[in-house]
């Protein structure tokens, strides 16, 4: 179709004209926008309808990876890098006079996630795809994504993310491929020739109906599909449609409880019907994509049995656990095969990854709601756990304590976490760290039953997006110094460490990061009214607000130079831009907090006329993934400065790293094996260690009220919160953080690695001035984090865990 510039710029133009009756010249933006990624889109279609009759006749297992998330961002430009027409396509449009960076910039961001997890979900699916495994993301597609957060007198405020508003381009609504899901209701269980049947019955009855989003592998390669399930009434209004009919209300209320299964990502859920609705979301993504699933499966003509050797199906996180019971209850219930079976089926098929050991990532269900909404599921879970429980009174006699520490049903609550370990063959971790913490201390117990299911999978990112679509000019230079094999093989990028020390690449990086943070600067001058100099250090802390996270210790530490400034306004300090990106849950309380107080520092420092030379704090709105991708490139400073041992691996390290970013850590998630590969000099790592935090809080013996007494740089700064400061001004915005910290004893350890965090700043401070070493510094990170490209992560998956191979799929693609 696109053989060369002539024939895309023909289709194009045909296109606007037919499209929208207007010539190229009368086209908005947004025409532009949309009739390019229709076109793109078909351009797609031939290889993707290919790809699924590949797949179905090839018989390779498939892999289903199942999210409550996906954060994919923006897909134009992607899907042209992908496909291999991003260079000719830009150059097309730049001989018609249009910009395709601009364009690009019209796409409404498919916020459909909240941070990493969500985000790690979207980067697998670009690796799956482009290493050709036959790997599909199955998940909702939400009216609304992650709220879009505004700032507005330095508070949070969310505004709806109603992306679909506009249309979008990328999906295929597939109406035939409905399936029914169910809610409520009761069961009837009877004996029908010595079998148990159960009949479900009075329950409301759901459509789920999917949208396909193509998923396209990098050059020559497969198409996969992300499918997104919408949920639609399964009754019209037809018959009800005379108000004067009681039934009319009662099919208003009907509809809009349907409507609203697929209408938020994560509804709030500080309400009883928020969390039902939460747990109404999970079934029906689970109920919906496994019927599809076996639909496909049965396709085959195979019996049960052979599932497990056709079929992975990976659960991220505990949200999509409710698979185990349904497919038990499809096995069982529907195929008509025995609990033994269905059992060894189930738990040869599905595999999960923990993502936290916060004690508020691990989900529980009230047993009364589970029960309520999802009889039968309810039914089989407590049959799992009566099992399950069984196995462990054979395994430990008497240990009462233990088995109840390990039931899946306990406390009235469902922990669906056991649930997880139990119901799968294969429980993993995403980097060692986390592993291990898993393994020692959070499952020990489980892991002492099932020692052989426990793996780790070190998260990765892909570099695509990451690096060569984010960040072209450092693509561009990597290929010149060492041959384009990286691109396929990241680890290849291992090249550029014996270059590490060649001047005119030194000189080449660092004036590619220059126009870089050049760029970011004036975007931000743009949008902001504030002016950033672009020659000084640019420090980046951008991810989710939460307290381990420690946006607080980097502001705090903010505070503390300001003083220093204003004790001493000659004092010798590099300047320095802060630049921050964060959204707080809407009901985290103190997490927005902590957002207000990065903006009452920022205006102080800002405005005052001295300190403003030597540091700008800038807060950017709505972090998502667009604005990440243009954070990146232009960052010299990644703070990745997590409370050890909370984060489990942490992603944005990577995408930091890989645009040649020095590291300040702490020795967390993924950072511990960042610091094995470049080595202690190449990152500033500071702070307690997970051990010495587990110690501390084993013993209970760290005091922040001693510390901040014995510490008058930390009394200073914590003082400021509360009393007369140029933070606090009238109101008293900050108590709560004060006493978070003094009060209930400093639960993540900010006063305790204050110093530590200040002094490995002070290195940063005197080793940027060191430029030649800096970049040095800089490429040998560049050159070692091939290791965190998702590539290298969904390889591991596939051979340790799915045991599935990649399917080369030829396809019809005309390249230039
Ligand atoms: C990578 C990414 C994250 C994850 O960041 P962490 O620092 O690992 O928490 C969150 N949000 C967006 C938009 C991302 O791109």
């Amino acid at each position: 179709m696109f053989t060369n510039k002539t024939t895309f710029k023909q289709a194009f133009v045909d296109s606007i004209e037919n499209k929208l009756g207007k010539t190229l010249q009368e086209a908005s933006g947004l025409d532009i926008y949309n009739v390019l990624g229709h076109l793109i889109r078909e351009y797609i279609g031939k290889d993707w309808m290919h790809t699924n009759k590949e797949y179905e006749a090839q018989q390779e297992k498939q892999i289903y990876y199942f999210s409550m998330e996906f954060l994919i961002g923006r897909l134009l430009g992607n899907n042209l890098l992908n496909l291999g027409t991003l260079q000719l396509v830009r150059e097309a449009l730049q001989e018609l006079g249009l910009n395709l960076e601009e364009i690009e910039e019209q796409e409404h961001d498919a916020g459909l996630g909240n941070g990493g997890l969500g985000r790690l979900a979207a980067c697998f699916l670009d690796s799956l795809a482009t290493l050709q495994y036959p790997g599909h993301g199955c998940g909702i597609r939400y009216q609304y994504g992650l709220f879009e957060q505004k700032i507005i007198n330095g508070y949070q405020v969310e505004l709806p993310d109603y992306w679909l508003q506009k249309e979008y381009v990328w999906d295929i609504r597939r109406s035939d491929k409905k399936v029914g899901v169910r809610f409520g209701g009761h069961v009837i269980s009877r004996e029908l020739n010595g079998r148990m049947v159960y009949e479900h019955r009075d329950y409301e009855h759901v459509w789920a109906v999917p949208y396909d989003v193509p998923v396209v592998g990098y050059h020559y390669h497969n198409v996969n599909t992300l499918r997104l399930w919408s949920a639609e009434s399964s009754q019209e209004l037809g018959s009800y449609s005379n108000p004067a009919d009681q039934n009319y209300y009662k099919f208003l209320a009907y509809s809009r409880s349907v409507q609203s299964i697929s209408e938020f990502l994560y509804p709030d859920d500080s309400s009883y019907e928020g969390k039902q609705l939460r747990l109404k979301q999970q079934y029906f993504l689970c109920s919906a994509g496994l019927q599809s699933i076996l639909r496909t499966f049965d396709k085959s003509g195979l019996s049960y049995y052979h599932l497990p050797s056709k079929v992975a199906i990976h659960i991220n996180d505990t949200h999509p656990t409710l698979l185990i019971p349904e497919l038990m209850r499809i096995l069982i219930d529907d195929k008509n095969l025995g609990w033994e079976d269905a059992w060894d089926i189930t738990t040869q098929t599905i595999s999960y990854t923990n993502h936290t050991t916060l004690s508020e990532g691990l989900e529980k269900w009230p047993v009364h709601m589970v029960k309520e909404l999802l009889p039968r599921i309810y039914m089989i879970i407590e049959e799992i756990n009566e099992r399950f429980c069984h196995l462990l009174w054979n395994l430990y006699p008497g240990q009462f304590n233990r088995i109840a520490q390990m039931a899946i049903i306990a406390d009235d609550q469902v922990k669906m976490a056991h649930l997880a370990i139990v119901g799968s063959y294969s429980i993993n971790g995403v980097a060692e760290l986390h592993t291990q913490i898993l393994k020692e201390r959070e499952m020990k117990l489980f892991y002492e039953v099932f020692p052989q299911r426990f793996n780790n999978k070190t998260n990765g990112i892909t570099h695509r997006r990451w690096l060569m679509h984010a960040n072209p000019k450092l693509s561009n230079l990597i290929t010149e110094t060492i041959g384009h094999q990286w691109i396929a093989e990241p680890e290849q990028l291992i090249r550029l460490a014996p270059h590490a020390q060649d001047s005119s690449l030194q000189e080449e990086v660092a004036r590619i990061k220059q126009q870089n943070k050049r760029k970011l600067a004036t975007y931000i001058e743009r949008n902001y009214p504030i002016s950033i100099d672009p020659t000084s250090l640019f420090d980046v802390l951008a991810k989710r607000l939460h307290g381990y996270k420690r946006q607080l210790l980097s502001v705090l530490h903010i505070m503390h130079l300001y003083n220093q400034i204003t004790d001493n306004p000659s004092i010798d300090m590099l300047p320095r831009t802060f630049i921050f990106g964060a959204k707080a849950a809407p009901n985290y309380h103190l997490a927005k907090k902590v957002i207000k107080l990065i903006h009452s520092v920022a205006d102080t420092i800002n405005r005052d006329p001295i300190a403003s030379k030597l540091i700008k704090v800038v807060f950017l709105e709505n972090y998502g993934v667009s604005l990440a991708e243009k954070i990146m490139p232009a960052a010299e400073i990644s703070e990745q400065i997590s409370t050890a041992g909370k984060e489990a691996s942490g992603t944005s390290n990577m995408k930091f790293m890989m645009n040649g970013a020095l590291t300040i850590a702490t020795l967390d998630g993924a950072n511990i094996e960042m610091q094995n590969l470049v080595g202690q000099e190449a990152m500033f790592i500071f702070g307690l260690r997970s051990e010495e935090i587990a110690h501390y809080n084993q013993f209970g013996d760290y005091q922040a009220k001693l510390l901040y007494e014995s510490t008058p740089s930390i009394k200073r700064v914590m003082d400021q919160l509360i009393l007369n400061s140029p933070y606090t001004r009238a109101n008293n915005d900050f108590q709560d953080i004060y006493n978070s910290i003094l009060k209930t004893n400093d639960e993540f350890f900010v006063l305790k690695d204050f110093d530590s965090y200040a002094a490995a700043q002070q290195r940063i401070d005197a080793e940027y001035r060191q430029s030649r070493s800096w970049l040095e510094k800089s490429i040998i990170n560049i050159a070692h984090s091939g290791k965190f490209a998702s590539d290298r992560t969904i390889a591991e998956y596939a051979s340790e865990i799915w045991d599935t191979h990649p399917v080369p799929v030829h396809l019809a693609r005309v390249h230039s």
